[in-house]
């Protein structure tokens, strides 16, 4: 439908600033919105629930997953995470973009349902920069941090089945690319004739 939102997948191994580049994607676009996952994951200090997550126990979500309500949903460091479909599908139909942070897995099984999905994925300048900032980050010991690189390594070796690469090196110029790739993303003439209507059929009026 050419009136309809694009849905966006946006993955990054943790530490590339993910969350951080979108929240402020999503400041600076109009009609775009984030898809809040549901996880069986404790919270952290600072989360809310049904901000950051839809926080739940793992008998209720394999019983989401069993009833369909999950359009994605993959096992990551030992916790389950899934997107709501309902919520997606109704965001989508209303004309707005939607981002899904999910990783790459999640990815896989959205591109096959949804081939006009677009894809993204932030990589870090360099292991040197992303182990600075997993170390920064909090207290946890080397083991802890080696172990973060190297799930971090297994994410970025599925850069190639992406359709975008962004590197976070310079925060404002990853925005900015970011933009870019939605704001086109826009201009599609699928997307365009439908908005354009009025003027369309103005400018080409017999004259
Ligand atoms: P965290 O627990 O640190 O917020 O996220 C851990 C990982 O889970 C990140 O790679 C994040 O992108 C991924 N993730 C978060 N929500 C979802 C989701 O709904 N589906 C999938 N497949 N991955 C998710």
């Amino acid at each position: 439908m050419a009136d309809k939102g694009t849905l966006y997948i946006i993955s990054a191994p943790s530490g590339a600033g993910k969350t951080s580049l979108v929240a402020a994607l999503v400041d600076k676009l109009e009609q775009v919105r984030i898809s809040v996952s549901h996880t069986t994951r404790a919270m952290r200090a600072g989360e809310e629930d049904g901000v950051n997550y839809h926080f739940t126990d793992r008998n209720t979500f394999v019983q989401q997953v069993e009833k369909g309500r999950f359009l994605e949903h993959a096992e990551v460091f030992g916790n389950l995470y899934g997107t709501s479909a309902d919520w997606v599908a109704q965001t989508l139909r209303g004309g707005e973009d939607v981002i899904l942070e999910i990783d790459w897995q999640g990815a896989t099984q959205i591109r096959k349902q949804l081939p006009d999905s677009v894809s993204i994925f932030i990589l870090p300048p360099s292991l040197e920069t992303l182990a600075e900032r997993l170390r920064g980050r909090d207290t946890d010991d080397e083991t802890v941090i080696q172990q973060r690189l190297d799930g971090a390594q297994d994410e970025m070796s599925h850069y190639g089945e992406f359709d975008y690469l962004v590197v976070n090196d310079d925060f404002q110029r990853a925005l900015y690319e970011l933009e870019a790739v939605l704001e086109a993303r826009r201009l599609i003439t699928a997307r365009q004739s439908a908005r354009l209507a009025g003027t369309l059929s103005n400018l080409l009026a017999k004259r």
